[in-house]
């Protein structure tokens, strides 16, 4: 019986010695640190802004998101910039932090994201109108997740202009459901988006892929641009940061849209990147380099498939690393 005893006493000491809570931090931490340098080699030069944000600066969440007022409008010198036309069908009306893009087509524009309330009417609005284009052809506007910075001005385009507003299911919910944070009114259900759906307009069409994470109806998106007539396919990421309730589930989900998505941009060969963020595809950075293109260079947002393929890769992997530090925080 005493022998037992001890050789039970020595399994156990050497149980949490070798393999007890010690020995699994560890491997826990090398596993996090196998995250954290795959998502950093993937970046390499091209995604420095995504990996800061996601694998360096993610945010813990509260596991209830608050519905707050918007706060007072920033100075506009923090984010205004000009418009400019980025390829043949595709103008950029967003602001300094903020993307919003106007594809042309031979039966009006489809407009992707909105901006805050405070500046889509100077941004938008007024962008289109000294590209030379009608706000009024606005015909859709397809919002990729109902955030303040991105469906502020859908209202605005379906009250004054009649645009149907396209969004995911579940952020639609979330407009009606929100008791502060629309004090200028909300925009009304109108249409909700499929998974796959297109949403065409004459010779254009937009392929909506639902990679739910980001919110639970974030919508990303695959259409096809022209340089200088030459077609290129664009995968547009509509959701990238971790500031959903920091939960082991929904990292889950977020990780399987990233995969999605990289799949979906794969398949149809995108060789360019777009977001709803300058942080995220260097919009801001990448329309100044167009101005200064010459004859024969590539398109600044034209990266390839393979950097593409990095760029599912690095969001996955800071997801990865922010989901086991979760259960696993760096002591
Ligand atoms: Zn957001």
């Amino acid at each position: 019986m005493k022998n037992n005893a001890i050789k039970v006493s020595v399994a156990l000491f050497l149980f949490f010695s070798l393999w007890g809570p010690g020995a699994f931090a560890q491997n826990t931490g090398e596993a996090i640190d196998a995250h954290l340098v795959a998502a950093r080699n993937a970046a390499g030069f091209d995604f420095t802004g995504t990996l800061a944000r996601l694998c360096v600066a993610p945010q813990a969440v509260p596991s209830t998101l608050r519905d707050v007022a918007p706060g007072p409008p920033p100075a506009r010198d923090t984010w205004f910039i000009e418009p400019a036309k980025v390829f043949d069908n595709l103008y950029f009306v967003g602001s300094k932090i903020h993307n919003s893009w106007a594809l042309t087509s031979s039966e009006g524009i489809i407009l992707l994201d909105t901006l805050f309330t405070y500046n889509s009417e100077e941004e938008i609005v007024g962008g289109l109108k000294k590209l030379g284009l009608d706000p009024a052809k606005v015909k859709y506007v397809i919002i990729s997740h109902a955030h303040a910075d991105h469906v502020g001005g859908a209202k605005l385009m379906q009250d004054r202009y009649g645009s149907r507003i396209v969004m995911g299911g579940p952020d639609w919910d979330s407009i009606e459901k929100s008791v502060n944070g629309y004090p200028g009114g909300k925009p009304k259900r109108d249409i909700v988006a499929d998974d796959g759906q297109k949403i065409t307009l004459g010779d254009t069409a937009v392929t909506i892929i639902a990679t739910p994470g980001h919110t639970p109806g974030t919508l990303s998106m695959i259409f096809t641009v022209k340089d200088n007539g030459k077609p290129l396919t664009v995968a547009y990421s509509g959701g990238t940061a971790f500031n959903f309730p920091s939960t082991t589930a929904n990292f889950d989900i977020y990780i399987k849209s990233q995969s999605k998505m990289a799949a979906a941009a794969a398949s149809a060969n995108a060789t360019v990147l777009m977001s709803n963020h300058s942080e995220f595809d260097s919009a801001t950075t990448k329309i100044r380099m167009l101005a200064s293109r010459k004859p024969g260079e590539p398109h600044p947002f034209e990266i390839g498939k393979e950097a593409l393929e990095r760029y599912f890769i690095v969001t996955g992997e800071c997801a990865q690393a922010a989901r086991l530090k979760l259960t696993h925080p760096p002591t």
